[in-house]
């Protein structure tokens, strides 16, 4: 039998970033009951979070969240598609318990997005570039909560109508590897753009595969089976590996393979099949009569293509242009808000190796322990960039300025008064710093007179006896160039 080749696509659900549900008012997380204590957490009673709309009640009008569509054409500007003016919402129709209307309201043909990609790295480090089908709006349905032991079902329609965009690749993965880069490069990206949230645990970015084996050089693709729901890229790869070995095997026995559905068993390691997959006609998609047409007039997308902040290779490139190490650049795209901070600190301080050493080193350490974004802390910028000040004209020693910044994290202030109230300032003034040389030298007549022979290594000796009589506040470098002199004349 010819060597198999996987075939694999993707297709992306991300929950968009928006207060409210894509066709009504209804609040996409958990409000805090207003009787209840303060500082109680929001609880999320079943079916507390619907109206007529989301639980698809008769004569019921939706109507079309503008900031969902705009998520949606920022993806799609991030990604490089193709942002249609006009994109049209249909009903996939289908039957499930936890989708009240009958249909969910999704988009076929036009979809808000057409074409762009993403590149990665393949298996031997060539630059690979992933096409992209498609990005389309869609609601999200409810859930069913199975109660084995009273062996009911109930549902919850909370999550019913929460705006999704469904991100379809071309199949153009052809191994595990190059799924979950991708995914994780995706994911980065939409969080970064604050798109989605994208928190995995709660189901926000999740992605259903679709994999065939093909003997290699065949064009043909072969029967695929969709694997649903995997909301984490390590069991995306696993599911994929899983799969490999499965159709080859049946491959390998002549047996023929049906087109499938299949569910991930992350305890097992395996897949299982669920149902015979439909295809699109089965769902008899039309044009939803309720809703408008999607619009994204010219000056809409001109405006959220100037708004788009900086895109995480981006900033990484550049990052790396002003001399930041590779693992600072990777701590700085990792924290939200450290690049605005950074940016906003440059200017004030002007000496970004330092300023980068500084946010890595403590503040930005400090503001993940506290679950702060750097620029929400008590350590403005151009605080930050007055303490970096002070030790760049040896003002305040690298020690001390350690030293002191849990107390500066903690309380805010100025740097510089915070250290003089320490007396930590380092003493700079040459003429101070000469004083107090004349007086060690004249204390320690035998080490001079050792010195002036050639025992130059002594001068640590005199620079340790000044330190110790300015109680620390001595530059070292600079006692020791006034020191050497003296000690010369
Ligand atoms: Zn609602």
């Amino acid at each position: 039998m010819a060597e198999m080749e996987p075939v694999i696509g993707l297709e992306i659900h991300a929950q968009l970033n928006t207060a409210t549900k894509l066709f009504c008012s209804c609040p996409t997380e958990a409000v805090l009951d207003a009787t209840a204590p303060a500082d109680s957490p929001p609880e999320d009673r079943p079916n507390s979070r619907v109206c007529e709309v989301c639980t698809g009640q008769p004569g019921a009008l939706p109507r079309t969240n503008a900031r969902a569509v705009e998520l949606a054409a920022t993806a799609g500007l991030a990604l490089g598609c193709r942002v249609n003016e006009y994109s049209v919402f249909s009903r996939k129709n289908y039957f499930y318990p936890d989708l009240p209307a009958g249909f969910q309201t999704s988009q076929l043909d036009p979809p808000i997005c057409e074409g762009g990609g993403l590149a990665i790295t393949d298996g031997e480090g060539r630059e690979k570039r992933i096409r992209l089908n498609r990005i389309h709006l869609e609601d999200d349905a409810g859930k069913c909560v199975h109660d084995d032991q009273r062996g009911r079902t109930l549902v919850d329609l909370n999550r019913a109508g929460t705006p999704l965009i469904e991100i379809v690749t071309e199949p153009d993965f052809r191994s595990s590897g190059e799924v979950m880069e991708f995914l994780k490069k995706l994911h980065n990206i939409l969080v970064h753009l604050e798109v989605t949230k994208g928190r995995l645990e709660e189901g926000e970015f999740r992605c259903d595969v679709n994999i065939s084996l093909r003997p290699r050089g065949v064009e043909k693709l072969g029967t695929r089976s969709e694997i649903k729901n995997l909301n984490s890229f390590r069991h995306a790869g696993q599911a994929i590996e899983y799969e490999i070995v499965r159709q080859g095997g049946l491959y390998d026995q002549g047996a023929t393979l049906v087109q499938e559905t299949r569910l991930f068993d992350p305890a097992r390691q395996e897949t299982r099949s669920l149902r015979s997959k439909e295809d699109a006609h089965d769902y008899r998609y039309f044009p939803q009569p309720d809703l408008p047409p999607v619009h994204v007039s010219p000056g809409a997308l001109a405006r959220l293509k100037a708004a788009m902040p900086e895109l995480p290779e981006q900033a990484e490139a550049r990052l790396l242009a002003l001399g930041l190490t590779e693992e600072q650049a990777a701590v700085f795209l990792d924290r939200r808000g450290a690049v605005a901070y950074f940016d906003q600190a440059r200017p004030l301080l002007g000496d970004d190796r330092r300023l980068a050493a500084l946010m890595v080193e403590l503040l930005l350490p400090a503001c993940q322990r506290d679950g702060l974004s750097p620029l929400e802390c008590r350590v403005p910028p151009a605080a930050l960039a007055a303490l970096g000040k002070l030790m760049a004209d040896n003002t305040l020693s690298r020690r001390a300025a350690y030293d002191l910044f849990p107390e500066l994290f903690e309380k805010g202030g100025d740097p510089g008064e915070l250290a003089r109230s320490k007396g930590v300032l380092q003493i700079s003034d040459t003429g101070a710093i000469s004083d107090m040389a004349a007086e060690i030298i004249a204390a320690n007549p035998g080490e001079a007179r050792k010195y002036r022979e050639g025992q130059e290594k002594i001068l640590s000796f005199f620079v340790g006896q000044l330190m110790k009589k300015s109680k620390g506040a001595a530059n070292p470098k600079l006692a020791g160039e006034v020191l050497s002199k003296l000690l010369k004349s």
